[in-house]
């Protein structure tokens, strides 16, 4: 299905925030990045940062847009990977922050997925201690989920995400028509966070995903309407908490077990990080399940929806050699606190209804994952 170019009008979203901001999302939203942004910061000037292969497909749109509003824009690009949230790209990027002059009351624009969005969000919140950032994420993760929020940060060469800040964008702008360009498994592995939504704490659209996952994945309105839906259901999380003291862990829904397999495939191209997350939720409802806190039927259902839209959902989705389970056990518990026994997870009761469960037996999670690692 073909989408039309630009859609009516823009669906706003409020993060009701001390310092809230709006998040504007519409297809072709893109040809007002120029005017939305010198409506906030008048004569500014702006540095985008974006990696080489979003620069190739995105960037002359977006610099159009600026130059049509009269806004000087310089560029800062980076290599396309997780490797580029390193100490060494970050330092690279600061100082061409600084040799372009961006200055307070100036804009940093991260035109990206989610490693640009984290890495131009952190270079923002130390250049000239604090500038100000505008989000344009590229790919289905970032407009789902790391645009919103404020987290930014780089990865240490003990762990990912170890070095960071929250730092608030005061704007994030969402074109729908950018996700045209991503490569179908990178958009489906982004689909896992939109799922993640409904899974955690909304049953209706979960259900309204089940009937119209395909059109969300074709670009129309139902793109617009899934992605506004996952933003809203983000910014009242952020909102409510924003430092993660509480509420905010259930968007860590999935990232247990997930993270876990992630690591173990060495964060690469064999388990993108949207796809260790479907997989993490799958088993979060498998062990909900064998726990006897939600009806199998029912984790049945959440985990059907996840492969019928192509997501992998078992630990024998992933191809290659996997630890066995004593090492996916260590690497869950680098992840996450263990306490005497006890590991803390975000689990179900239902569709639409999670919990963090802070004293879970690692034993009972040990059998579990066993299991699991045996249909490989
Ligand atoms: P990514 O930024 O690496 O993008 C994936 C690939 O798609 C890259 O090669 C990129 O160049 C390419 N790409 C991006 N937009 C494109 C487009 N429109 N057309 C064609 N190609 C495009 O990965 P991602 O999945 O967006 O983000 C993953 C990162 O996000 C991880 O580092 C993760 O830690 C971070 N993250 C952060 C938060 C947060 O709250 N800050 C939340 C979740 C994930």
């Amino acid at each position: 299905m073909t989408a039309p170019v630009r859609s009516s009008e823009p669906i706003i979203v409020n993060v009701g925030l001390a310092r809230g901001y709006d998040i504007a999302i519409g297809r072709g939203l893109i040809a007002e990045l120029g005017a939305r942004v010198a409506a906030l910061r008048p004569g500014a000037s702006v540095a985008i940062v974006t990696d080489d292969t979003v620069a190739r497909h995105h960037l002359a749109a977006a610099e159009a847009a600026l130059a049509s509003a009269g806004l000087r824009a310089s560029r800062v690009l980076v290599a396309a990977g997780e490797a580029s949230k390193s100490w060494r790209v970050l330092e690279d990027a600061c100082e061409a922050l600084i040799a372009a002059r961006i200055e307070r009351g100036d804009l940093v624009i991260a035109l990206g997925g989610g490693v640009v969005g984290d890495l131009a969000g952190f270079a923002a919140a130390i250049v000239r201690r604090g500038l100000d950032v505008v989000q344009v994420p590229t790919t289905l993760l970032a407009q789902v989920d790391s645009s919103v929020g404020g987290k930014t940060g780089i990865n240490s060469g003990q762990g990912k995400n170890l070095i960071g800040a929250f730092h608030q964008p005061i704007l994030v702008i969402i074109d729908t028509a950018l996700l045209d360009t991503l490569p179908p498994r990178v958009f489906r592995a982004g689909y896992a966070e939109v799922a993640k939504y409904g899974l955690i704490s909304d049953a209706g659209f979960f259900a309204w995903l089940e009937a119209n996952w395909r059109d969300v994945f074709g670009g129309g309105p139902a793109r617009e309407h899934a992605i506004a839906t996952s933003c809203r259901a983000k910014a009242i999380t952020v909102a409510r908490d924003e430092r993660e003291t509480g509420e905010r862990a259930l968007l860590n829904f999935g990232h247990t077990f997930g993270h876990a397999l992630e690591a173990a495939a060495g964060f690469s191209d064999r388990l993108l990080h949207g796809e260790a997350v479907a997989i993490g939720m799958a088993l979060a409802f498998g062990f909900s399940a064998r726990l006897g806190l939600v009806a199998e039927a029912e984790a049945d259902r959440a985990i059907r929806h996840l492969a019928a839209a192509g997501l992998p959902t078992a630990p024998a989705d992933v191809p290659g050699e996997l630890p066995d389970t004593d090492g996916l056990m260590a690497l869950m518990a680098q992840d996450k606190k263990v306490r005497r026994g006890k590991l803390t997870f975000i689990l179900a009761r239902g569709i639409g209804t999670s919990f963090v469960a802070p004293d879970v037996d690692s034993a009972q999670v040990r059998a579990f994952l066993a299991e699991k690692l045996a249909e490989r």
